[in-house]
């Protein structure tokens, strides 16, 4: 079944409210075997908004609308609904019914106003709103000798969430045309989008299924879908699908599903019982932010400090006065004894160690902006390398130091020979 999404309202379309709204439904559609194949916006503008109606029932035959449908002047959705239905609008008492007792629940009186929220086209279904005063509503309309419909929500998005799970969707999986969809999203680090790509190329054979990469500094994702009879085995397709990119990309699949690395490392960790001390420069703190997002990190992560200065570096961490005048904070030198210096006042198993120069000021020609350097110290060796980053923005290079030490910890994690590799 083909759906067309219409986000209503001036605020989406003067960039002033982010229409998440139409990202949820497209996303929630699939579930029930039903598409997205096109997207619409218009403002408060009842002729605007009929056409786009028109217009996305061009492309599908469910137009599914947010917005629009509040007691205001500017909410004009039911109006353009009933214009381009050919229907006047017509009070739907149960609504109304349903609004005065939400009311008077709330003590206040019901503007006059609010009544305008209970007209809805003639001969349209209500949809419930446990949680506001707007109605939804669903009505039928012919397009190219086809029954189409209109279902309208309001914009406000924890309402329209609750009425697309209560009502939309069920009612979509019952008119729907017998298939179902189901992905599965490999979260990747280590290639880039385009090498991820290629990495995967005829990993679905055509008309099988689609395959769809997604970048979200840090993360980088492939997300393979497949669809098929409400009956068939897509489990068992994605599975066999996993088990190919498994093999194909091997250590650079960090995780299935929409997972942070701060995860993976943190489940790796506790599976192996190894407990982490964290040295951060160029980072500020950021390593240790994101493993503490993660819950029970309390039974792994030990210790965290940014040690900026030198001679924090050297007071708590113990890196040498000489080596610092020799190779200077950022070095992998630094970056080794920092990792060694923390695991100890740690007493922990591992220490992770950034210094680098996030910019956009301090890069000299020998160590432009970008330069960072990661170490990674555990009980008989010590691990460290120097990254250009390049001239990125500064919140790009912290982030990007964090990820690269995070996957350095989880790749050690899972693989023991990987002590030794630079
Ligand atoms: P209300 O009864 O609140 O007026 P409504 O159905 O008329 O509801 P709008 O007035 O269009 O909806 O929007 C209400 C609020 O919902 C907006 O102020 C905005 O914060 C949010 N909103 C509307 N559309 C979207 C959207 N597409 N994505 C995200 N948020 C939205
Ligand atoms: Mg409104």
């Amino acid at each position: 079944m083909r759906v067309a999404i219409v986000a209503i309202g001036d605020e989406i379309l003067a960039g002033l409210t982010a229409d998440t709204n139409t990202g949820i439904i497209a996303e929630k559609l699939r579930a029930v075997g039903a598409e997205a194949v096109s997207l619409h916006g218009a403002p408060d503008d009842e002729a605007a908004i009929a056409l786009a109606f028109e217009r996305a029932l061009e492309d599908a035959e469910v137009a599914v609308s947010t917005g629009g449908l509040g007691p205001t002047a500017d909410d004009l959705t039911t109006a353009a609904v009933a214009r381009l239905t050919g229907v006047p609008l017509a009070l739907h008492e149960p609504s109304l019914r349903a609004i005065e007792e939400r009311f008077r629940d709330l003590g206040r009186p019901m503007s006059e106003n609010n009544r305008k929220q209970a007209m809805l086209p003639e001969g349209s279904e209500e949809i419930a709103n446990p949680t506001g005063t707007a109605p939804g509503f669903r009505c039928g309309v012919q397009r190219r000798g086809r029954q189409c419909w209109i279902v309208s929500l309001p914009g406000v998005p924890s309402e329209m969430l609750r009425m697309l799970d209560e009502s939309v969707l069920p009612w979509l999986a019952e008119r729907g045309d017998g298939v179902r969809f189901a992905s599965r999203v490999f979260s990747t680090f280590g290639l880039t989008e385009s090498a991820l790509d290629e990495s995967l190329a005829g990993l679905i054979p055509p008309g099988e299924g689609r395959l769809a990469f997604r970048a979200a500094f840090p993360r980088i994702q492939a997300r393979v879908t497949v669809s098929g009879p409400t009956d068939s085995d897509l489990d068992a397709r994605l599975d066999a699908l996993e088990r190919e990119a498994r093999r194909r990309l091997a250590d650079n699949l960090y995780a299935i599903g929409d997972m942070g690395m701060e995860e993976v490392v943190g489940s790796l960790l506790t599976e192996r019982q190894l407990t982490l001390g964290v040295a951060e420069s160029c980072t500020g703190g950021l390593i240790g932010h994101r493993l503490t997002e993660v819950a029970g990190s309390s039974s792994y992560l030990r210790l965290g400090v940014v040690a900026y200065a030198n001679e924090s570096k050297r007071a708590l961490l113990g890196v040498q006065e000489a080596t610092l005048a020799q190779h200077g904070a950022v070095s992998i030198q630094v970056a080794e004894q920092m990792a060694e210096g923390v695991r100890l006042l740690a007493g922990a198993d591992l220490g992770i160690a950034t210094t680098g120069i996030a910019g956009p000021g301090g890069g000299t020609e020998d160590k432009p902006v970008g330069t960072v350097c990661i170490g990674l110290a555990w009980s008989d060796g010590v691990w460290s390398r120097r990254y250009q980053l390049g001239a990125r923005s500064r919140g790009w290079v912290k982030g990007m130091t964090a990820q690269l030490a995070l996957d350095r910890l989880r790749r050690w994690l899972i693989r023991e020979d990987d002590r030794h590799q630079t």
